[in-house]
């Protein structure tokens, strides 16, 4: 089934403010919340779409590339961000559950999703952050990557817990375990039960009475872990990817965070890049431009010859089709373009000189009327 458009599935026209579309969300998450629509399909199908449609609109950088490509440009499989096939209501809770701002009380908080969850906070590892130096022949046939990175991760002597053997924690006295505290509050609407975390415990359920002696009662220790990364071929400098769960550990054996790829290009000593086609400046001596012959142009993967024509100009842009680098989204392939240019010796022998003398008044050495027009016609295009 073909996506609707974010800014249809909440509501909101094009130029709408955050604010805007906060509150858009919001009501469409209102109407559609599980707990207001047990057993109803449609409106879980309802309140995952507005979720979607808010995580793109709600972050600038993902509005801005949907805005530009539509749902391709924050869809990408090997780009960050993306969703691919959804987001699952653990997703939505754990991202946009303070969206509703504790004011969702009345319809039984978010309970219920998951089994263990039941008000609890879950704790999120941070992003770890990486450059990758890639090569251009690294870019043009994707590469994997092993790399060394220090992070944390869960403690192995408390199992992520931070607690010391199995009566190191106990029930939060506060919460009674449930990581949220009750209050009753009087609002123009009337009596509304407000639920907001619990102060004693963060939200966990549980407190720690015996912190665990290798992490200090964090659940977690600095380590090193070596990640191997999958490039795709065709990516570019200052593209992200992301691996979900790669990042840092959370406290207290929560969910862990990701780890966020820069891609870095590495400059080929000869060969530009302009997206996805490539350039290579082949500079010619005189007579080979005057006689023609076979010249080596490098690529990403080794040299191929190429035919110069005799009489070849300087300026002359020859494309070797495919010869380029792989689209990233797998559409097509760039080519190679070479541009020729043509050396003119700088120091001169006498004979040579003599020689060139001698050539100097010959016919096919001027340039014609019709050579100077075609000459013109490529200068004037290259100032429009
Ligand atoms: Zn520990
Ligand atoms: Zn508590």
């Amino acid at each position: 089934m073909a996506k609707r458009d974010y800014y249809e599935v909440l509501g909101v026209d094009k130029n709408a403010s955050e604010e805007e579309i906060k509150k858009a969300y919001r009501k469409k998450a209102i109407q559609y919340h599980p707990d207001k629509n047990p057993g109803d399909k449609e409106a879980e199908e309802k309140f995952k779409e507005a979720a979607e449609a808010y995580d793109v609109l709600s972050d600038p950088q993902k509005r801005q590339r949907y805005d530009q490509f539509g749902h391709a440009g924050v869809g990408g499989a090997s780009q960050s961000g993306g969703f691919g096939g959804g987001m699952s209501m653990e997703d939505i809770f754990s991202q946009f559950g303070d969206i509703f701002g504790g004011h969702f009380g009345s319809f039984g908080g978010f309970g219920g999703f998951g089994g263990q969850r039941g008000g609890r906070r879950v704790n999120r590892g941070s992003d770890l952050r990486v450059k990758v130096k890639l090569s251009l022949k690294d870019i043009a046939t994707g590469v994997e990557k092993k790399i060394k990175v220090k992070k944390y991760v869960a403690c192995s002597h408390c199992h992520g817990t931070g607690a010391e053997g199995s009566d190191g924690t106990k029930t939060c006295d506060t919460c009674k375990g449930s990581g949220v505290v009750t209050r009753i509050a009087n609002t123009i609407l009337g009596q509304m039960q407000t639920q907001t975390t619990c102060p004693t415990c963060g939200g966990e359920g549980k407190v720690i009475v015996k912190k665990c002696t290798n992490c200090n009662g964090e659940g977690i220790v600095r380590d090193e872990e070596v990640i191997t990364i999958n490039i795709p071929a065709g990516v570019a400098e200052g593209m992200q990817l992301s691996m979900n769960g790669k990042g840092n550990a959370a406290r207290h054996g929560g969910i862990n965070g990701d780890l966020l790829i820069l891609v870095e290009e590495e400059p080929h000593p000869e060969l530009l890049r302009d997206e996805n086609d490539l350039i290579y400046n082949l500079l010619l001596s005189f007579p080979q431009a005057a006689l023609g012959g076979s010249v080596e142009v490098p690529t990403v993967d080794g040299k191929v010859k190429v035919k110069i024509d005799p009489g070849t100009q300087p300026g002359k842009v020859l494309r070797l089709r495919n010869k380029g680098l792989p689209s990233v989204n797998g559409y097509g392939t760039g080519d190679l373009l070479v541009n020729v240019s043509v050396y003119v010796p700088e120091n001169l022998s006498q004979s040579e000189k003599d020689t060139l003398n001698g050539l100097e008044n010959s016919p096919n050495f001027q340039p014609n009327k019709t050579m100077k027009e075609k000459f013109f016609d490529k200068f004037r295009r290259l100032f429009n």
